[in-house]
């Protein structure tokens, strides 16, 4: 799975639950196919960050 991070735009590769990015520590972490899909399936939802969508 590839996840990006939201606050610094740090791209990782990781399997399972990710909370917070390797580089800087922060939680707004996204499965890159989730950040890539948001636009057409979850138009109402990038406020969600810490809503344990992941
Ligand atoms: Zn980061």
């Amino acid at each position: 799975m590839t996840y990006f991070c939201e606050d610094c735009g740090f791209v990782f590769c990781r399997t399972g639950d990710i909370r917070e990015c390797p580089y800087c520590g922060e939680k707004r972490i996204r499965t890159a196919a989730e950040a890539e899909g948001e636009q057409l399936d979850y138009p109402g939802t990038e406020t969600g960050d810490e809503s344990g969508i992941y």
